[in-house]
Parts: structure tokens; C-alpha cells; sequence
């Protein structure tokens, strides 16, 4: 290897760390060189000071929130350009006018960010050798992508077509069919030019004509007959308002933006495989008009993330939004960075998993246990840990005034994390009473239960050691307490503590250290393994979300916690407050314990 940076050596390769390294090393873009006017070379030089730098890009439409897919795609442009000393362009591909929104952009600059990565930096243009964060916009190129659409028509290789949309369709033919040429195909350059300014200029009705590439009507590749660089749609745009009435095809416009960027290596999902001929055509009759620098940026494929029980499709994903399936785009249960963030998951989690995922050429299912799993094993170290009780019954130690005096209240202590002794310790109390888990709880003893049943010994966990005696029920069965009697100096932590042996251990709050919580229990959203091909009401999981009224000790409820916990026996939860009341979102269980 002759590159100056090596790549981490710990880190799994690829096939894109074998294309990119073999391109420093053979410097292929060691002498880029554009012909362009100088103000192309303005635009191409922002930020460019070495533009033989491995140089990628994130491309999202910013019309939706992103979700864990394109975590993947951040992941891997980002990490892939830091490996080589490069950087990566966060730019918004914001060609089309109809579905795009300023909240959109948004919300994907802030996840950008949260997950940890900072977009190449550019020269502010309008102070020299001032460098300044960059976000690049598609549509900032529209001047340069309209004046590259006349070179294209006047070296003969595009033109308007002014058939209609169902005739350019049935003329396309198929994979077996050629296709036939357009009566328009040959108009001279002159006459393309005046119909495409014509286009521009507002004189033809939205749908009247488009501009296509003039390439090859009998190409194997459907993609290659004369594919359309661009329509009119009288929209408004984001960025430029109404300027233009003709909006780039986002296979004409994307090419452009990854060459003007001096971008190195495109890298995108395999649904674009087929388009890659027009991308590399496109790019080769610009820079051998002189408009864009050679050598060109090459795009390359990988597999799409897939995971199961999750769907990616924005469209899906916004109608969950909009039929109320979900609380919104940031609901815990949604595959979007907003609503994993919301959920406990961390960037770290994500980046592992993503890791893990793999990049390959060939497609594939990751399973939902390994996200979860990558949660686990990023927050098992981290996370502090902490004691609550979901779903509460009282228990009541009888002889808690006897042995102990009646309203003591003892001191307890836990360390804040197993590993970490010098994380310090989490105090809390024990009293008379304490809320433990319905399902701690049985009349008679299930094969394999060594919790409370009436007769047996279980430790409150960091606690003493109780014995059960009974409990009580309403009219309707339903148990509302349970008994237990102290056994005398089994404290933890105390010279009587191993005195007495149980199988069973329990977690509990004592009501005198208390504080209600909401708990909210998140399931995967869809029951469905590979959800999407159905309607979303069948596919979905009726119980993806179980709230309950749960208790948390009161060191908890005064911690500003800004990281996941660890409830002890019960998952990893986000503590958050919501109107001022607290609330525990799950995040995980600790163990994959999923049943359809
Ligand atoms: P659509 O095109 O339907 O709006 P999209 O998911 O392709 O949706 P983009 O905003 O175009 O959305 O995506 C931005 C980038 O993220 C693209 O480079 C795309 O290839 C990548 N990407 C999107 N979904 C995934 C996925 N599931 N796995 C990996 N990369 C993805
Ligand atoms: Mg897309």
C-alpha cells in the first residue's frame, strides 16, 4: 500500500475499501482536471483544495425522515472517508419540487449530527480563505445542469420529445422488444434548442414535451433508450421558488452533482446497478464537452439494508405517519433515527450494527435480533443500572415492626454498574412495604418457579431475605397483596447475609422510596417478517406497544439521565419526562425473548 492512510486494520474489508484503496494507490484522481468556464471552475473548486482526496458523498431526498437504511449509508460514506483521509459531502438531492420540505432538511441535518459524523467543510464563497461547515444542494446546480442540457442538444446528443407520456412509454418497448425511434429524434440541434428554451420559458403545458438523452433506441438496457434528462412541472421549489418551470430527471441530475462535487466514488444502493451505463455515458460526453473534470466519479453498488419486522420505504413509512398507525416520525416503535433515538438507541448501537451488517453485493434480510443485540452489547458496559418495578403489587413483611421497629426505614445500596466499582453506588430504601412484580407471585409452585409462593424464601434483591405466608385477592381473583414475614439479619452486604440460602431473588421498590412512573413496553412494530407486501393493518403488531402504571426508587426519578439504563431484570429504557410526569421507555429486553 502506498497510500498515505492506512486503514484501520481491525476493521472488517469490503469491496469498496478494495476499489478505493486500489485507486490511491494507482492515483487515479491524483491529476483531476476540468475544462470548464471559470465560473464553473468557481463551483467546482468549493471546498476542493485537493480534489485527488477520497472524496463521497450522502445523498438523501429531503422528503421524509431518515431511517435505519440510510443510517447505513451515512455510516458507510463517513467512516469509509475518514479511513482514507477524505471527507464526505452531506448534500441534499433536492431535484424534485413536489415532495420536498424545509422540515424535512431539517430533520436529517440533526440526525446527521446525533449519529456523529460532520460533513466536509468548503470555502465560504463570499469570504475568501475563510473555511466554513458545508451542506451541498442539488439544486444549486440547476444553472450549470440547464446549460449542460444545451451542450448536450447542440452536439446532437438530446432533444425534446413532444409525444405524449403513454407514447414515449409504449415506444420504449421492453426487455424483449426494441424500442422505436421518436418522429422528433431528428429535429435538428437549432430546432431542439428553440423547443427547449420554448420548455424553459413557460410556452409548452406541464406534460407538452420533455428533453431526453439521444443515445439508443435498441439498447439491451431499457435504461439507455433515450432516457429523459428532463420535464416541466410548474412547482414551486424549496430553494429556488419559481425561477424554473423544467426540473432535472434525478438520473440526469445526479451524475452532475457527484461530478461537480469532485466526488471520487458514488456510492449507492443495488437498484441503480442498470443505471450506472447512463451515469458513466452521461459523465463522459460532459467532460468531453469540457464541463466537468476528468477523470469522472464512478458509481458503485451494495446491498440495500433490509431488516426483518422493519419496513424502509419512506412512502410506507409516511403513511404510518398519516393514517395514525404511529404517534409520528419520531414514535419509539418507527425505524427512523428520530424514533430509534427516542427509543434508547445510541449511535454507538447503530454504528455497531451497521458493522455487523456487512457490505455486500448480494441482498439480504438482517434479522431484527441483531439490532437489538448490537443495543445490548453497546449498553451492557455503559449502561448504569437500575431497580423498578413494571407491573406492581404491594408486599407486606408482617413482622417489620417487631424485628426492625415499626416505621424504620433501612438503608440499601447497589453499585451503579457490576464492572465499574468506581462508578460509586445507587442508595434506596427498605420499609414494611414493598411493590414487587404481579409475576413474582404464585399460589401454588409451576415447575421450575423459585419466587414467591407461600412457603418459600426469596431475597429482595440487595435486601433482606423474606419468607412468604400468603396474599390476598378481591372478588374478582385478581391479587392485590402478598405476605411475607422478615427473616431477621440477612441483610445484604451483612455478616448474616449467606446464613440463609434461596433460589430465588427478586427486584422491588419500597413505597416509602417511590415514585410512579409510566412504562411504556415497545414491541417490534411489525409482527410481519418481511412486512410490505401486504396491507400495513395485517401486517402490523397489535400489542407494539403495553403501557402500564410501574414505580422507580427516588434516586432514579432525581438523576438527569441522558443515556439508556440498564432495569435490572427488565431491559434497557430511555427515563424521560412527558408533562412533567416520568416515563420509562423501553428500548429492549435483555434477552431476545420475542414470540409472534
Ligand atoms: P426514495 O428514493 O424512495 O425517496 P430512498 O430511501 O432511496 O427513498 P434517498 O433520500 O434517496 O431515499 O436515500 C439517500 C441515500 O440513502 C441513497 O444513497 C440511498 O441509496 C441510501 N439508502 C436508502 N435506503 C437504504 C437502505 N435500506 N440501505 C442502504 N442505503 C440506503
Ligand atoms: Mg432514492
Amino acid at each position: 500500500m502506498t497510500s498515505a492512510v492506512d486503514p484501520d486494520p481491525a476493521k472488517p474489508s469490503n469491496f469498496l475499501r478494495h476499489v478505493i484503496e486500489s485507486d490511491l494507490e494507482q492515483g487515479r484522481y491524483a491529476d483531476r482536471r476540468w475544462g470548464g468556464s471559470p465560473g464553473d471552475a468557481q463551483l467546482h473548486a468549493r471546498g476542493m483544495n485537493d480534489p485527488a482526496k477520497v472524496r463521497l458523498r450522502f445523498p438523501p431526498e429531503p422528503n421524509g425522515y431518515l431511517h435505519i437504511g440510510h443510517a447505513k449509508s451515512i455510516w458507510l460514506n463517513f467512516e469509509l472517508a475518514k479511513a482514507y483521509g477524505g471527507v464526505c459531502h452531506l448534500r441534499f438531492d433536492d431535484t424534485n419540487p413536489e415532495r420536498e420540505e424545509q422540515e424535512y432538511v431539517e430533520a436529517i441535518r440533526d440526525a446527521v449530527k446525533w449519529l456523529g459524523y460532520e460533513p466536509a467543510l468548503a470555502d465560504d464563497p463570499a469570504r475568501p480563505g475563510v473555511v466554513v461547515a458545508h451542506e451541498y444542494f442539488a439544486s444549486d446546480y440547476f444553472d450549470f445542469m440547464y446549460r449542460a442540457a444545451e451542450y448536450l442538444i447542440g452536439a446532437g446528443l438530446a432533444y425534446v420529445d413532444e409525444q405524449s407520456a403513454e407514447e414515449i412509454r409504449l415506444a420504449r418497448g421492453d426487455f424483449n422488444t426494441p424500442g422505436t425511434d421518436s418522429p422528433f429524434r431528428n429535429r435538428s440541434a437549432a430546432e431542439n434548442l428553440e423547443r427547449f428554451r420554448a420548455m424553459r420559458d413557460g410556452q409548452l403545458p406541464d406534460g407538452a414535451a420533455v428533453l431526453r438523452a439521444r443515445i439508443d433506441m435498441a439498447s439491451p438496457n431499457i435504461n439507455l433508450r433515450d432516457p429523459a434528462l428532463y420535464r416541466i412541472r410548474r412547482a414551486t421549489h424549496h430553494n429556488t421558488g419559481d425561477t424554473w418551470c423544467i426540473y432535472p430527471m434525478y438520473t440526469y441530475a445526479h451524475p452532475i452533482e457527484d461530478a461537480l462535487e469532485q466526488i471520487t466514488h458514488s456510492i449507492c444502493t443495488l437498484e441503480f446497478e442498470d443505471q450506472r451505463p447512463f451515469y458513466d455515458w452521461l459523465l463522459d460526453r460532459l467532460a468531453e464537452g469540457g464541463l466537468i473534470a476528468s477523470p469522472h466519479p464512478r458509481q458503485y453498488e451494495f446491498a440495500r439494508l433490509n431488516v426483518t419486522h422493519v419496513i424502509t420505504s419512506k412512502r410506507r413509512l409516511r403513511q404510518l405517519v398519516e393514517e395514525g398507525h404511529v404517534e409520528g416520525w419520531d414514535d419509539p416503535r418507527m425505524p427512523t433515527l428520530a424514533g430509534l433515538r427516542r427509543r434508547g438507541y445510541t449511535p454507538e448501537a447503530l454504528k455497531l450494527f451497521c458493522e455487523r451488517s456487512g457490505v455486500t453485493k448480494s441482498g439480504g434480510w438482517i434479522d431484527y435480533v441483531s439490532l437489538e443485540a448490537a443495543l445490548r452489547d453497546t449498553l451492557d458496559p455503559v449502561a448504569p443500572r437500575a431497580m423498578a418495578v413494571l407491573d406492581p403489587v404491594r408486599l407486606v413483611m408482617t413482622n417489620w415492626d417487631e424485628v426492625m421497629g415499626a416505621g424504620f426505614v433501612d438503608d440499601c445500596s447497589a453499585p451503579v454498574h457490576p464492572h465499574h466499582a468506581d462508578w460509586g453506588k445507587r442508595s434506596f430504601k427498605i420499609g414494611r412495604e414493598v411493590w414487587i412484580e404481579r409475576s413474582d407471585y404464585e399460589d401454588v409452585q409451576p415447575k421450575g418457579f423459585f419466587r414467591l409462593f407461600p412457603g418459600n424464601k426469596v431475597r429482595l434483591k440487595y435486601g433482606h431475605v423474606v419468607e412468604c405466608i400468603g396474599a390476598t385477592r378481591d372478588a374478582e381473583g385478581r391479587l392485590v397483596e402478598v405476605q411475607a414475614r422478615l427473616v431477621p439479619d440477612t441483610k445484604s452486604g451483612t455478616p448474616g447475609a449467606d446464613a440463609v440460602k434461596v433460589k430465588g431473588n427478586i427486584t422491588w421498590v419500597a413505597l416509602a422510596d417511590a415514585v410512579p412512573a409510566e412504562i411504556r413496553l415497545y414491541e417490534r412494530l411489525f409482527a410481519a417478517p418481511q412486512p410490505g407486501s401486504e396491507a400495513l393493518e395485517q401486517e402490523l403488531n397489535p400489542r407494539s406497544l403495553v403501557t402500564s402504571q410501574g414505580y422507580v426508587q427516588t434516586w432514579l426519578a432525581a438523576e438527569a439521565l441522558s443515556q439508556p439504563i440498564q432495569v435490572e431484570r427488565h431491559g434497557y429504557f430511555s427515563v424521560v419526562r412527558d408533562n412533567g410526569g416520568l416515563v420509562l421507555i423501553r428500548a429492549a429486553t435483555l434477552r431476545d425473548s420475542w414470540t409472534p
